[in-house]
C-alpha cells in the first residue's frame, strides 16, 4: 500500500466503491465517472504506478487482470468490449496505480 495512493486506499476499504469482483491478487470496480454504460476498473492489490513500473516479475498479474476482462464483462451483459490502459501523464494516465478500463455497451468518445 502506497499511503497517498487513491486506488491503494480503495483497496484497503478506506474509501468506498462498487466492487464487481475481488480476489486475492486483484480487485475491480465500477469508474466514478463512467465513459460509457459499463466502464469499470481492473486494478492489482499490489500498488505499481504504471505499466513502465512492470517488469517480467509481473506478467503473470498482467495476464490475470488481462483474462478478467471477457470474463467480467460478459458478466455485465456485455457482448464486446474497449479495453484501455493509460501510461503516463502524457498518455492520459490520471490515477498512477495501474489500471485496466473495461467499456461497454455504448463506447467513449476518447
Ligand atoms: P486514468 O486516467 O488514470 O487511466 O483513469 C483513472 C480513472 O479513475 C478515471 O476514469 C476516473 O474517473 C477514475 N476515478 C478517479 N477517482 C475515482 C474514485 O475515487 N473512485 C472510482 N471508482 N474511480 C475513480
Ligand atoms: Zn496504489
Amino acid at each position: 500500500m502506497t499511503a497517498d495512493c487513491l486506488f491503494c486506499k480503495i483497496v484497503a476499504g478506506n474509501i468506498p466503491a462498487t466492487t464487481i469482483y475481488e480476489d486475492d491478487d486483484v480487485i475491480v470496480f465500477n469508474d466514478i465517472k463512467p465513459m460509457a454504460k459499463v466502464h469499470f476498473l481492473i486494478v492489482p492489490k499490489l500498488h505499481l504506478d504504471s505499466l513502465k513500473s512492470c517488469d517480467v516479475s509481473h506478467q503473470q498479474l498482467l495476464g490475470k487482470m488481462l483474462l478478467l476482462a471477457p470474463k467480467l464483462a460478459a458478466e455485465q451483459g456485455l457482448q464486446g468490449f474497449k479495453t484501455l490502459i493509460n501510461t503516463g501523464r502524457e498518455g492520459g494516465q490520471e490515477v498512477f496505480h495501474i489500471h485496466v478500463h473495461v467499456f461497454g455497451g455504448g463506447l467513449p468518445n476518447t
